[in-house]
């Protein structure tokens, strides 16, 4: 039986919810699979109006996406970020299909957590995601904006992710696990927001211990963002620059710009850009060096650039490169 609890978030839920999402809309497991990981890191306006349908369009399938070369699924990944994610994405849909093919089926993901979680890039959140939003499991979701109406419902300051699962899965709607998971995340983004939440109409109330001052739950963390600086080597010869493609862990897969311990005497330096990460701020002063020979391997005119998967920074770098020269 529900509670009334459960009762008014739904009917909250039906009137207020963003019942249109395409990922609520649909109910193959690839597609709510592929908007849970787009949805990790970026917002869900961003990921609506520019990579959830591209990419669906481009690979519709878990077998399209094993199929692809890693290049593709990262160019189409471009702009999103973290690219690990698309890497991840594309190791699983290998997997999921080599093991189709065994039993003769047509590749899926599984509906349970503990086959979920052994996969690349599915940690605990996004299992119980994809089990619930795919399978209509009753199991709780935990994202930031879940996390915050549980430690105001608590008045719980830094709680470890133990707690939170705990209480999670004491207020899991086990008969509509689907809308509830849904509706907790629209609360958490439209009435429990982190400043002005707006409690006197919120369906969750009558048992916030919070509700008098949300605010100082849970409590804010200061970080410090520490800065790293590279010094950017732009090799141009005949109108084309080198690239190369990243082999070590940070951004493998993608091309990219040489970075160099110290820039070479005979280059120019032409500014500077930066780049936000999650743990660190990404300072690169770049400097470009017109060579007389051919001395890399691969060079690209800009508008085959254009074409290849490359970093977020190191399209700020083109476009540097391109406003001072
Ligand atoms: S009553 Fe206020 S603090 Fe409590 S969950 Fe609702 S919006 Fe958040």
């Amino acid at each position: 039986m529900q509670t009334p609890t459960q009762i008014k978030i739904l009917t909250w839920y039906k009137t207020h919810g963003r019942l249109d999402l395409p990922w609520r809309t649909t109910d193959n497991p690839y597609h709510i699979y592929v908007s849970e990981v787009m949805l990790q890191q970026t917002q869900v306006k961003t990921v609506l109006e520019r990579f959830y349908f591209p990419f669906l369009k481009k690979f519709p399938t878990l077998q399209d996406l094993a199929e692809a070369p890693l290049d593709a699924v990262l160019k189409m990944w471009e702009g999103l970020g973290y690219y690990n994610r698309a890497k991840n994405l594309h190791k699983t849909a290998e997997i999921l299909t080599q093991e189709g093919q065994i039993r003769g089926v047509a590749p899926t993901l599984p509906s349970e957590l503990e086959e979920l979680i052994k996969l690349p890039g599915i940690g605990k959140n996004t299992a119980h995601a994809v089990a619930t939003f795919a399978y209509k499991k009753p199991v709780p979701i935990m994202e930031a904006n879940v996390k915050r109406i549980l430690c105001r419902l608590h008045t719980l300051k830094t709680p470890t992710d133990k707690e939170l699962w705990n209480i999670a899965y004491k207020l899991v709607d086990n008969i509509n696990p689907f809308d509830y998971n849904q509706a907790m995340m629209d609360i958490g983004s439209s009435l429990c927001t982190p400043k002005n939440p707006h409690c006197t109409i919120c369906p969750l109330s009558d048992i916030c211990k919070g509700k008098e001052e949300p605010t100082l739950y849970p409590t804010k963390k200061k970080r410090m963002v520490p800065t790293r600086e590279q010094h950017i080597m732009l090799h141009l010869y005949n109108d084309r620059l080198s690239l190369t493609q990243r082999k070590g862990k940070f951004l493998h897969g993608l091309w990219g710009f040489e970075d160099v311990e110290v820039p070479l005497c005979a280059s120019e330096y032409i500014g500077e850009v930066t780049h936000a990460y999650t743990h660190f701020k990404l300072v690169c002063k770049v400097y470009v060096y017109d060579a007389l020979e051919k001395e890399k391997d691969h060079y690209f005119t800009i508008e085959n650039i254009r074409k290849l998967a490359i970093s977020k920074v190191d399209e700020k770098i083109v476009k540097l490169y391109l406003d001072t020269m």
